[in-house]
């Protein structure tokens, strides 16, 4: 029976109600969320502005947008770079691109532009979206025709890569590009969003249109009931990134709910936005709950937010700690959690109810339709209820591969579907996920991306280091930050702020380096790799004698 125990293979499965996919033939995830939405609600607000987009306008845009696309040459294959703040218009971008059977590839706006460079010299992308302030980070090496966002139709262009503008785009009103598009079925590659996986740098992970049906029927059937249908949510968390695109840009326009947009978090525009718009859900990360619960008799002084019922959190690790402090200062939220990677294109397991929330440490439980594996990692073997190993998830999310890096793919995903997360979990006799720790080298600041081989890499082009390894430090606003242990040259005098500058000039805020300590040499085993759980323990050990 399919009942979250260890069945004899020692396969978990999900507990949850699974909604069926669709028959797998041709069918695109836009024509998939349009043909089931509400047209009768707003789709979305602009948090700023009050700026406004309906359902039927937003199928109005994305068709419009998709016909400019296939005028322009965009063909199914073709990949086209989103690089934007969240937007009411970031979705119509999404969901145009992918109706042709393009591909949409995004990227974190703090990104610098060598970082940028790096994922359009791998991605390929033959277009890019952004907007007038960020042109100047698709400066790098390859030049892309720029469609800008955020313009007036008539604003001057006065730059000659700017082939069109969003605006332009959206007010044809023709709706026949589709016509004459290549047939698409539900293999085929919808997103590719990059994420550093188990090892090295970042990589573009593949997702198909069926991975993202998947998600949509996983987000309807964990917030909607046949008569609670229309919701308000808030969208601070960034759309760019697998978390915010299969919540905001697909998974819930499926149940017709209105989503009020910010272009990034910021504490008073978000509490204002709750209060202006009476939302009742919130998508946050693990730090953001921290900060409201260090200023909650400031919030609840200012604000009215009685129309909040749910916070949800997801993308990090959340505390007991964290979850009594928040229930305590807000008594009439409820708590959700979600866990998740990008590879398996978003939820994973969640909870669903704040009593499963407070199973405390919990991920919750498997995700309709996913499969999951407890593996030893030394032996390799499935390990049996409430033993710790590296969980292996399996289902109709798990993306396709990694682009063009058939080495990644084979050492993540097995020739039967499973994929190998990074993490160190168990999971209870009731069937509940607990991540225990990170096998793999992600670190997460704020529920960002930081690969440690990246900075790793940057640091040894520093002419006075010699050799380098970088490693989580825990901390309790930000989740984790980049720790450095770096060797020195002989005679070097380097100081820990030149280390910190050298990096911090070339990379996005959130991966600069917070702290630095010199060794004389990196432990490695005897492969050379580097035994970075020795120097996490390193670093424990020092910063408790201080
Ligand atoms: P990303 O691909 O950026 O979504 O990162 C995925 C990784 O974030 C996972 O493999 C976990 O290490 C971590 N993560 C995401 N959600 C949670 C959670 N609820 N609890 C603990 N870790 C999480």
């Amino acid at each position: 029976a399919r009942s979250g125990f260890c069945s004899s293979n020692s396969v978990f499965y999900s507990k949850r109600r699974s909604i069926p996919l669709p028959p797998n033939d041709s069918l695109d995830i836009t024509t998939f969320i349009s043909s089931q939405a509400h047209r009768g609600n707003v789709a979305f607000i602009d948090g700023s502005t009050g700026q406004q987009l309906t359902y039927v306008q937003l199928w109005d845009a994305v068709r419009s947008v998709a016909s400019s696309l296939s005028d322009m040459g965009i063909r199914k294959g073709h990949v086209v770079l989103l690089l934007s703040p969240n937007s009411i218009f970031f979705p119509v971008v999404c969901l145009a691109v992918m109706s042709l059977g393009a591909i949409i590839t995004t990227t974190n706006p703090l990104n610098t532009t060598r970082e940028i460079a790096k994922q359009i010299a791998d991605s390929k992308p033959v277009l890019a979206f952004t907007t007038r302030q960020l042109i100047p980070k698709l400066a790098g090496p390859i030049p892309l025709p720029i469609v800008l966002i955020n313009d007036e139709i008539d604003a001057p262009i006065d730059n000659k890569s700017i082939v069109n503008t969003l605006g332009k785009m959206m007010a044809i009103k023709k709706h026949d590009g589709l016509k004459s598009r290549e047939a698409i079925i539900q293999d085929d590659t919808a997103t590719l969003l990059y994420s550093s996986g188990t090892t090295g740098a970042s990589k573009g992970v593949v997702s198909s249109h069926r991975n993202l049906i998947a998600m949509v029927q996983t987000v309807i059937g964990r917030f909607y009931s046949d008569d609670n249908h229309h919701q308000t949510f808030l969208c601070t968390v960034p759309m760019f990134h697998i978390y915010g695109l299969v919540a905001f840009a697909t998974g819930l326009l499926a149940s017709g709910s209105t989503i009020v947009v910010l272009s990034k978090f910021e504490m008073h525009d978000m509490l204002l936005s709750i209060q202006r718009n009476r939302v009742s859900y919130l998508p946050l990360v693990p730090p953001i709950l921290v900060a409201l619960i260090n200023a909650a008799d400031q919030v609840k002084a200012k604000y009215d937010l009685s129309s909040l019922r749910w916070v949800l959190s997801g993308g990090a690790p959340l505390s007991k700690e964290v979850i009594e402090g928040f229930l305590e200062k807000y008594p009439m939220v409820s708590i959700l959690q979600g866990y998740g990677l990008t590879e398996s294109t978003g939820v994973g397991a969640s909870t669903d109810s704040l009593e499963e929330s407070r199973k405390y440490g919990t991920a919750g439980l498997l995700s309709a339709s996913m499969e999951a594996m407890i593996v030893d990692p030394d032996s390799g073997h499935p390990l049996a209820t409430n033993k710790t190993g590296e969980l292996w998830l399996k289902g109709p999310t798990i993306m396709k591969g990694y682009f063009s890096n058939a080495e990644a793919t084979a050492s993540t995903l097995d020739s039967k579907g499973w994929l190998r997360t990074g993490d160190l979990c168990y999971i209870d006799e009731d069937g509940f996920i607990f991540v225990v720790d990170r096998l793999k080298e992600l670190i997460k600041y704020k529920g960002y991306q930081v690969p440690p081989a990246e900075l790793e890499a940057l640091l040894l082009t520093h002419p006075e280091i010699a050799d380098a390894a970088v490693i989580p430090f825990p901390d309790e606003k930000v989740g984790q930050y980049p720790m450095a242990y770096v060797v020195r040259n002989a005679g070097s005098s380097l100081t820990e702020s030149g280390v910190m500058e050298f990096v911090g000039k070339q990379v996005a805020p959130y991966k600069r380096i917070r702290r630095v300590a010199f060794i004389d040499s990196v432990p490695k085993n005897p492969s050379g790799k580097i035994l970075r759980k020795d120097l996490i323990q390193l670093a424990a050990s020092s910063s408790s004698s201080k």
